[in-house]
């Protein structure tokens, strides 16, 4: 079967640049071993099978997989007399793919140590420092196998700062570029602080290192990772301008060699990440998320976590999600393939997010082929629909406020309770309430930005400049809503306390004290007078709900109202003690404002409760704040029926589409998941923009026509059955 997409095709996105027309990719990663096996007609046929675009293919730096002229380029250990990459390269470009190289700067073997220790991470003592990639995974020698084939060499960290990123890479891709038609460069691991911000490990006593970070005025290197230390901060900003000048060292290289050429980075849909994005995203022709699978304890909608952190940051630049056929897991089984449903939804959840897909093996010498009809029965479908996946934005008006400084905090110090607790419990109660939301990056946080959503959302211990908290108060009083759970936004990016005046403004409440230590088997009392408001609508019997673990001390300002009161802290054992002393308190807990906009601001932590306990009052609680404070205004989409879904709901130039991902499975929260649950008949209400109406409405899954009601503006219709991925398209006329 022939390709259906050739080079220099025109495609339907606004973008003239081929990497914005390509939507499919694949990576066969080799292993040093598989020179001695490689069947490049096996791939060439699989590639053209599922109906790739485009291939990253292994070329060089960490091992050469071509016959390289550069001295201590060392060549694949198994290489042998074979060009595998340049017998690659040629049948890919003989079908039309395009082809990115893959580097691997991150590690160097011994012999290259030996001449230029230099080039490596350094501790203190001047020893090499291993971290990352090279750090043995099978330290055990007695467990590795006693063949010569699986001895693994003793790895060594490179440093961003030496001459090994600054000339030797930058010669790697002269003589690759010189010698292939190649349409750019792909580096695995780079840049070190895609997932992470800086840490200690970081650290490096190599000259180049020394002498940079003396000429910033330092005479020695902090010692702990404290964020209110100038001298951390100086460091933390050190590795990023570092890591952003190779990277801008690397793309200019590239696109002077060739000047269509793309330079390709490798980042990672990570809440925590140490990438100044506003700043590196100028730096981007063409993204990927390497999020391949979850790791334990994950959740399935992971992928789709990952998918909207990239969608923030992305500025609209085309993001490929590269998911493993692997098993993510500890340890990370690499020639296991996912279960099928796991790989089917994993994707799913990428691709309901707004990203395009790329399949990830590892070795071309296939050990386990369960994945390859899955990946090539997913990529047909997505190659048939292709033109409902060019998503120009998300019609989501709910947005979740993210601010990667915060989970940097809480890699250097503790948090109580984690934000990464707190942002999850949004994530799940938003999903279960089947809310189409976005992820919206602090340093967005302009007026012309907020005023595109309806409702904003500061999870527990959000960290925010001052700045943004003065703009999403003017948010509120022009109109918007906002929920937000105990100290969210009372500390700027590094941990410092907000001038109380500043926070106060937006909640309108006035910080006390610091928050008291954790707390266990405490309540939240609802008053007789209370239970008739809408934030506490459907608790019906109850007098108490559950309380959570942290409590900020507030109390409201003038027009600020309150509901539910402290239950504080009492025994759960035995049982003859098990009563409340005191029975009430005047401390309230929920404080609301209703000025142009609604503001509802809770003093615990419910949202880390909720990802803790996963109690449904919890949520509740959560839900009934987003909705009071968006004065009950309909979603861009309504989706009712069983089932977990998430719902997201997209924009194309001349189309709408509304993805239902199935998440309904007892792996959920721990994967993978084996069977696909299909749940039963969903009854779907979908806004349509202003000036537009529907002109069809279709399945993608099954590919039939949907009978839908337009009335008032929107439009009605049912979905009899969701397997794994359904896609509703609507083609519009504007
Ligand atoms: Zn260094």
């Amino acid at each position: 079967m022939r390709v259906n997409f050739q080079k220099g095709e025109v495609g339907t996105l606004s973008g003239n640049a081929w990497f914005e027309r390509v939507m499919r990719w694949g990576q066969v990663n080799l292993k040093e071993d598989d020179p001695q096996t490689l069947d490049v007609d096996f791939w060439v046929h699989y590639w053209q099978r599922a109906k790739v675009q485009g291939v990253t293919i292994n070329a060089g730096v960490g091992v050469a997989y071509y016959p390289t002229q550069i001295p201590f380029h060392r060549r694949a250990k198994f290489l042998g007399d074979r060009d595998v990459f340049g017998e690659l390269v040629e049948a890919a470009r003989k079908i039309g793919l395009y082809v990115l190289a893959r580097l691997d700067p991150n590690w160097g073997h011994e012999e290259l140590y030996k001449v230029h220790p230099d080039w490596f991470l350094t501790d203190a003592e001047g020893k090499p420092r291993q971290r990352g990639q090279a750090v043995p995974t099978a330290s055990e020698p007695q467990f590795l196998s006693a063949t010569p084939f699986a001895q693994h060499d003793v790895l060594y960290s490179t440093c961003w700062n030496s001459p090994l990123h600054r000339e030797f890479v930058p010669a790697v891709m002269t003589e690759i570029m010189e010698r292939y038609d190649v349409d750019g460069f792909f580096t695995n691991g780079w840049p070190p602080i895609n997932w992470h911000p800086p840490d200690l490990t970081m650290v490096c006593y190599c000259p180049h290192c020394q002498e940079k970070w003396r000429n910033r005025g330092h005479n020695r290197y902090p010692d702990k990772p404290d964020p209110s230390d100038p001298l951390w901060r100086d460091f933390v900003l050190f590795v990023q301008e570092s890591v952003e000048e190779v990277q801008a060292l690397w793309r200019d290289h590239t696109k002077r060699l060739k000047p269509d050429a793309i330079f390709v980075w490798n980042s990672h849909g990570s809440l925590s990440t140490g990438l100044r994005w506003e700043r590196f995203i100028q730096l981007a022709d063409l993204l990927n998320d390497d999020s391949q699978g979850r790791r334990v304890g994950e959740p399935l909608w992971v992928s789709g976590r990952c998918g909207k952190v990239m969608m923030a940051v992305s500025e609209k630049k085309p993001v490929l999600r590269i998911v493993g056929v692997w098993q993510v897991g500890e340890p990370p089984m690499r020639h296991t393939a996912k279960p099928d449903a796991e790989l089917r939804l994993f994707f799913a959840e990428a691709i309901a997010n707004g990203q395009r897909a790329w399949w990830h093996v590892l070795g071309a010498e296939l050990y386990d082929r369960r994945w390859l009809d899955t990946i090539a029965d997913y990529f047909n479908w997505l190659a048939e629909i292709e033109p409902y996946l060019q998503n120009v934005e998300s019609l989501a008006d709910v947005a979740i406020v993210w601010s990667p400084q915060t989970f940097w905090l809480s890699s250097w110090t503790q948090m109580n309770p984690s934000p990464m607790e707190a942002f999850n419990g949004w994530y799940q109660a938003l999903l279960e309430g089947r809310i189409p939301f976005d992820l919206l990056p602090e340093w967005k946080l302009t007026t012309d930005v907020v005023n595109r959503y309806r409702v904003l959302i500061l999870p527990s211990q959000t960290c925010l400049r001052e700045e943004s908290i003065q703009v999403l108060t003017k948010f509120v009083a022009n109109g918007g809503g906002l929920v937000g759970c105990f100290e969210a936004g009372t500390k700027d990016l590094w941990g410092e306390l907000h001038s109380g005046e500043v926070w106060s403004r937006l909640f309108g409440v006035r910080r006390v004290s610091e928050p008291p230590p954790r707390l266990r088997h405490c309540y939240m009392r609802i008053e007789s007078n209370e239970c008739e408001h809408p934030i506490l609508s459907g608790f019906g019997d109850t007098n108490v709900l559950p309380g959570a673990s942290y409590l900020s001390r507030v109390e409201a300002l003038e027009r600020t109202q309150t509901l539910l009161t402290f239950i504080p802290t009492y025994p759960v054992h035995p049982p003859e003690k098990v009563y409340p002393d005191p029975k009430r308190t005047d401390v309230p807990l929920v404080f609301y404002r209703e000025q142009n906009g609604r503001t509802v601001y809770f003093a615990m932590d419910i949202d880390a409760a909720f990802w803790r306990s996963r109690l449904p009052d919890h949520k509740r609680l959560l839900l009934n704040a987003l909705n009071w404070v968006r004065k009950n205004e309909p979603l861009p989409v309504t989706v009712k029926g069983p089932g977990l879904l998430d719902v997201t709901v997209w924009r194309q130039v001349n189309s709408l589409t509304v993805h239902l991902v199935n998440l309904t499975t007892p792996n959920l929260f721990g994967g993978p998941v084996t069977e696909i649950v299909p749940v039963g008949e969903q009854r779907i209400r979908l806004r349509l923009p202003e000036g537009t109406s529907a002109v069809k409405v279709r399945s993608l899954r099954t590919g039939s026509e949907i009978q839908a009601i337009a009335q008032d503006g929107e439009l009605l219709f049912t979905v009899p059955q969701v397997v794994d991925h359904e896609i509703v398209a609507v083609d519009i006329r504007t």
